[in-house]
């Protein structure tokens, strides 16, 4: 058995063999053997929407005695919650804002965050005893900003369908889950998800370091809805050394949604954490679960999800059609396709969406499917 303290010297002399998550799997996969001589660290991640997410902050707004405490605030129309400490007469505001509030059907809390991690102005419009009080901000002028996550990276995240033949809006759809079992939405990341890759829990827990949105920070325990089958954990970070890339906000046909995403390096002390590493995609349950009510309905393997699909947009600019008011584009949750046919790659999330909008077929990607006793049900 190695100790962390034995590996992080091996790191600091340059010494220590690193692997991602997909490298390892990518040699399990191939037949290779490996044992815990060989690596020292395997790197797990994930990314995706994940709802639980907000950020606490001190914002400067007017002058000391300006006014004596805040009432309502909004940043770039987002509704925060001012407190839980009031700061009077100070010109301060102490706030909660959620990843999930928004301003209208295309900006919220997680837009907000990753412009402001982006280094870009915002607006703080307060109201405060009848009158109101403007100013404009950027990171650099905010002290304290942190994201803070009451559940991430859930294991074994399910698929949704809609048994009934009314489209229903929901955030696992961007444009509307249709019905009955016509399609399916998966959020998960499956064999590199961060506590599939620790099923015992002996390396992810309380103090734990990680990178949230790419930034240093620590987990602060198991997350709400953590069950021992599908646990999640909740962890914080600053927003100061947050990278824009690895967060950001989407739309989906009950609003806009936060983009969050979480790194863990597990240390690589035995063979049985190595063993816990080995887990393939087609033996990761995912749970199939009805959007009304978020009831179990069957279960599948992550193989479907993964296994022999692209995992990138294609792109086949020969096939446009210059249609004047382009579907894909229009429908891009994250607002990525800029003009016809050229995406964003910083903004795409590979999600999929425009390949299923645009009709000449621009985008193309292969996105699998999943069975269940009422047939082959396209994701
Ligand atoms: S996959 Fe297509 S629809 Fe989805 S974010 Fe990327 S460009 Fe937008």
């Amino acid at each position: 058995m190695k100790t962390i303290e034995e590996i992080n010297e091996k790191i600091a002399r340059k010494e220590a063999t690193i692997l991602t998550a997909a490298e390892l799997k990518s040699m399990v996969r191939d037949g290779q053997k490996v044992t815990a001589d060989e690596v020292d660290v395997v790197t797990t991640a994930t990314f995706g929407v994940m709802s639980g997410t907000m950020a606490v902050m001190m914002l400067p707004v007017a002058g000391k005695c300006s006014f004596e405490k805040a009432d309502a605030i909004w940043l770039n129309g987002v509704p925060a919650q001012p407190g839980p400490c009031p700061n009077e007469r100070l010109g301060v505001v102490d706030l909660v804002i959620n990843g999930t509030s928004h301003a209208d059907d295309r900006y919220g809390g997680g837009h907000l965050f990753r412009d402001l991690v982006k280094g870009k102005e915002i607006d703080i419009f307060v109201e405060a005893h009848g009158r109101t009080y403007e100013n404009r901000v950027t990171l650099d002028d905010i002290d304290f900003a942190r994201i803070i996550t009451t559940r991430l990276a859930f294991k074994n995240y399910h698929a949704i369908i809609n048994p009934t033949a009314t489209t229903i809006s929901s955030i696992f759809s961007v444009t509307g889950l249709t019905g009955p079992f016509t399609e399916t939405t998966v959020s998960g990341c499956g064999e590199i998800n961060p506590l599939q890759n620790d099923p015992s829990h002996r390396i992810i827990g309380v103090g734990t370091r990680v990178l949230l949105n790419g930034a240093h920070g620590y987990i602060m325990g198991k997350g709400t809805r953590a069950s021992p089958d599908k646990p999640n954990i909740s962890a914080f970070a600053d927003m100061k050394g947050m990278d824009p890339h690895m967060m950001g906000g989407m739309k989906t046909s009950h609003g806009p949604e936060c983009l969050t995403s979480l790194a863990v390096p597990i240390p690589v002390l035995d063979e049985e954490i190595l063993s816990g590493l080995k887990i393939l995609d087609h033996d990761v349950p995912l749970p199939v679960s009805d959007v009304n009510g978020r009831t179990a309905h069957s279960k599948v393997n992550y193989g479907h999800i993964w296994d022999d699909t692209d995992k990138v947009i294609r792109i086949d600019k020969d096939r446009c059609l210059n249609h004047p008011d382009c579907p894909a584009m229009r429908t891009c949750p994250t607002e990525a396709i800029s003009e016809r046919f050229i995406i964003d790659r910083d903004l795409c999330i590979n999600c999929g969406t425009c390949t299923l909008q645009c009709p000449a077929g621009v985008f193309r990607a292969r996105l699998g499917s999943i069975e269940i006793d009422e047939g082959t049900i396209p994701i």
